[in-house]
């Protein structure tokens, strides 16, 4: 079996290994591709905002993880085309059905990002420009593949004139409306023609070669070479829009043999079907089948001794029948008890979690869904999602409670950990007491948790805001506890606050315990979140562009809990939309940035982290950017120093530092600007000089001052303030170092 995966980047192993397989594809079915052109497939990936197309990578590969093809677009978001640069099956695999899945993706992904059409090179079939007949075959088949998707060459330019003299068997350009039957515009043609020639083959094509091919397009519409190969009625149809990032689904498929009918339990079979129900016709769901993991990932996170007493003693209770503690003998380690009931309190937490004979496999099958879950993550997808119960995050390294067994959330954070760092947030309405405890020693996990004040709400005896982790955990556990009412407005601030320390964090990886009590009616919770602010949290979280493993944790009011998990799925899906897009797009206008002008303690580690990332300053630069932001902090207005922080759906995306000039009358300094690469390329630098100048004014300024570096690498700088109307003042030689002269520009806003 194939599928086919979008590989966003070069980070995780499996993709490493993923791109390596690519590379390898194309060294050996394109001999003539220069080396450095293959290893640059890994750098687009990764700062795709450098070229001036967005990359996009689709690979065709077995289910451990082989590559058999791929298939790299180019996405121009202005002029709005998309260039199809390769697609290649490896060589022991051509006429496989690859190239069609392939192609057929492709075509999905460029309706989706609503593109004019798809545009690429073919080699020609004639055998006047093609004379060597096995060459001309190939060609023709081709050609043929194409034309069944209504794809043909666009005829009667200078698209195949020669470059140099000796050029010869010069490529076709091929056009795809994508099904749309609208003619080709002159116009939009040649835009596309000289976007391609001057971007992807500026080394090769002088300016007035691909000026003489613009020119060279007179019909308008321009013409498509007449079918060849197939009847024009055979062209295949129209294809559905792209598919938005499939989540892999992974539900305990034993989850219901765990039914506890005493006591008015809740945590009940229906809540998992009543999910299923609503998120299976989204279609946004692939649905998994979970994987049998050994013990040792349990061990990993609890103690063997409570693992073993887990198992023994619901192995132990007659069927049908449910143990609960009212005896909690913690005190006393060394001298166990021996009754059955006396001795499960021993491991409990609570007097309502049973042990029962099916308690222990349902919970055991929890534990290898999200380790599935985890599993998807690290063979490249995106988003996984375990729907399970029993849940976990109450489970401690050494206690069960809380309706959890087994800490679900915690065993995948640590599975993964392995491969980079790990953050979990907990949304559920109660306290993740479980992660906590597990990791409150350790820095290379992080826990945040959101959920009602445990002076209210269970578990009682932790979530308080001053429990932040020990010794080397110190400052990697982040409680948000809050009051008993509390709507979407307020949820998304606690939420934004975690999902800041999360980012400052850098983890590779982000778990979420996706607890559906928070919701408004919830028979165990106080809140009143609608589906819209489920919508808007999950936005907020996909966002952040990191690989999420979603564990189902809580929420018990089986009314909504499908229309709830649904709404946080689609946001996080538009979320994750959203980071892809405004990572990639260049020269698109950024959508969704909010400026702010006052200051929190977490922006000096945000700032320096910016600063870093440009890769523009030194290291005492970076320690000053950071230096101001606490200067600000501790002196407010008086210290001298004004931020505008430029946000985009959480994330710092760009920042500008500036102030007055002390012993003059109006004249400001501009300190600081800063824009993430991310975020480049896209006004965003504009737009922040534009509000301070807006902020310098309406403070009675009336010059603003700007020093930057003489040297090569800040003509960009300096382009940029020349640009904005600031006027070179002076220069002093050699002030940096020598030959590295300080240039003031300075602009009048009188
Ligand atoms: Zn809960």
């Amino acid at each position: 079996m194939l599928r086919i995966r979008r590989i966003y980047d070069n980070v995780l192993p499996v993709n490493k290994s993923t791109l390596d397989q690519v590379q390898e594809i194309l060294r050996s079915r394109f001999s003539a591709v220069p080396e450095e052109e293959i290893i640059a497939i890994g750098e687009k990936l990764r700062n795709p905002f450098k070229q001036r197309f967005r990359t996009i990578l689709f690979v065709a590969e077995s289910i451990r993880g082989k590559v058999r093809g791929f298939a790299m677009l180019l996405h121009e978001p202005d002029i709005r085309f998309a260039y199809l640069d390769w697609i290649a099956s490896a060589k022991d695999r051509s006429g496989a059905g690859i190239g069609a899945a392939l192609y057929d993706r492709i075509r999905q992904e460029a309706m989706g990002l609503k593109v004019k059409g798809v545009f690429f090179e073919c080699l020609p079939d004639d055998a006047v420009d093609c004379p060597d007949p096995e060459e001309r075959r190939q060609n023709s088949a081709r050609l043929r593949f194409y034309e069944r998707y209504g794809a043909r060459p666009i005829v009667a330019t200078g698209y195949e004139s020669p470059v140099k003299p000796a050029d010869t068997c010069m490529p076709h350009l091929v056009y795809d409306d994508l099904g749309t039957g609208q003619p080709l515009k002159k116009s939009y043609a040649q835009k596309v023609v000289r976007a391609v020639l001057e971007r992807k083959y500026a080394d090769y094509c002088p300016p007035d070669y691909v000026d003489r091919v613009v020119k060279s397009f007179k019909d308008d519409p321009v013409r498509l070479r007449p079918f060849r190969y197939v009847k024009p009625e055979a062209v295949v149809a129209v294809v559905e829009s792209r598919s938005a990032e499939q989540i892999a689904l992974i539900v305990n498929d034993r989850h219901d043999i765990h039914h506890v009918h005493e006591r008015g339990y809740v945590e009940s079979p229906v809540r998992v079907r009543s999910i299923l129900d609503a998120v299976m016709p989204s279609g946004l769901f692939t649905p998994i089948k979970p994987r049998p993991f050994p013990d040792k990932h349990l061990h990993a996170v609890h103690d063997a001794d409570f693992v073993g007493y887990l198992k023994r003693a619901c192995a132990e209770v007659p069927a049908e029948k449910s143990l609960y503690p009212y005896i909690f003998p913690i005190r006393n380690k060394t001298r166990p008890p021996k009754e059955p009931s006396v001795l499960s309190g021993y491991y409990c937490i609570d007097t309502f979690t049973p042990i029962s004979a099916n308690a222990y496999p349902a919970a055991r099958r929890s534990v290898d869904c999200a380790l599935t879950a985890a599993r998807e993550i690290l063979d490249g997808r995106r988003i996984a999602y375990a729907l399970i119960r029993p849940p976990g995050h109450h489970a401690e390294r050494r206690s069960f409670g809380g309706f959890c067994y087994f800490n679900n959330n915690a065993i995948a954070a640590q599975y993964l950990c392995a491969h980079g760092k790990v953050a979990i947030l907990d949304v559920d309405y109660h306290h993740g007491n479980g992660g906590q405890d597990i990791f409150y020693r350790r820095s290379d996990v992080l826990t945040v948790s959101i959920h009602g004040h445990p002076k209210f709400a269970y578990p009682y005896f932790c979530g308080f805001e001053e429990e932040c982790g020990e010794g080397q955990g110190e400052g990697f556990n982040l409680n948000i506890p809050l009051g008993e009412a509390v709507d979407g407005a307020k949820y998304r601030k606690a939420l934004d606050r975690a999902l800041r320390r999360i980012e400052e964090f850098r983890p590779q990886f982000l778990v979420v315990g996706l607890g559906l009590d928070p919701a408004k009616g919830d028979p165990t919770g106080t809140w009143s979140l609608t589906v819209k602010d489920f919508t808007a949290n999950g936005r907020l979280i996909g966002a952040l562009g990191l690989p999420l493993v979603i564990i189902q944790e809580g929420g018990y009011r089986t009314k909504t809990l499908g229309k709830n998990a649904l709404a946080f799925f689609r946001g996080l899906v538009e979320g994750v939309g959203q980071w892809a897009d405004s990572r990639h797009a260049p020269n698109h206008r950024l959508g969704g940035v909010v400026f702010r002008h006052e200051v929190v303690p977490e922006d000096g580690e945000r700032v320096r982290r910016l600063v870093d990332v440009t890769g523009f300053f030194h290291p005492e630069e970076v320690a000053v950017a950071g230096e101001l932001v606490e200067e600000r902090l501790k002196g407010g207005e008086a210290s001298g120093y004004h931020f505008i922080m430029a946000e985009h759906y959480g994330r710092l995306a760009g920042y500008a530092c500036f102030g007055p000039i002390p012993c003059t009358d109006a004249s400001y300094d501009l300190y600081w600007i800063a824009v993430h690469p991310d975020f480049q390329g896209r006004g965003l630098g504009r737009r922040l000089l534009a509000e301070a100048e807006r902020r310098i004014k309406a403070a009675g300024g009336r010059r603003i001052y700007v020093d930057t570096s003489q040297r090569v690498q800040y003509a960009s700088t300096r382009a940029f303030y020349e640009s904005r109307g600031y006027r070179l003042e002076t220069v002093l030689k050699d002030f940096y170092a020598v030959g590295d002269g300080k240039a003031i520009y300075c602009k009048s806003l009188v």
